[in-house]
């Protein structure tokens, strides 16, 4: 019986575990395609009300079909910067040029 208990603790330990560790690195293959992942910087543009902001990440990177997997923190970081972009708070922000609607 204590032995079966003993086990029972162990299982729940590495469940625990196993919960931690994806945490903190969500997939080890591209959830769409189960190509390999590198870790590479990136450069995303992100889009709030009229304004576009460029900004440089790290993400990981599927070899095979090019997915793009971010981290937590990263995912937040851009919803930040597109409400900021949305109420025109980009006084910390550097300029970088004009964008242009064209009609074809
Ligand atoms: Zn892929």
């Amino acid at each position: 019986m204590i032995e079966y208990m003993n086990n029972k603790i162990i299982e729940v330990f590495i469940r625990s575990m196993e919960k931690i560790m994806k945490q903190t690195k969500p997939f080890d293959k591209c959830p769409i395609c189960s190509g390999e992942l590198v870790e590479k910087e990136v450069e995303k543009l992100l889009r709030g009300g009229v304004h576009t902001a460029i900004i440089k990440v790290k993400a990981d990177v599927c070899l095979h079909c090019g997915e793009r997997l971010y981290s937590q923190e990263t995912v937040k970081l851009f919803e930040e910067i597109r409400r900021k972009l949305e109420r025109k708070e980009v006084a910390n922000f550097q300029p970088i040029g004009q964008s242009f609607h064209v009609t074809a």
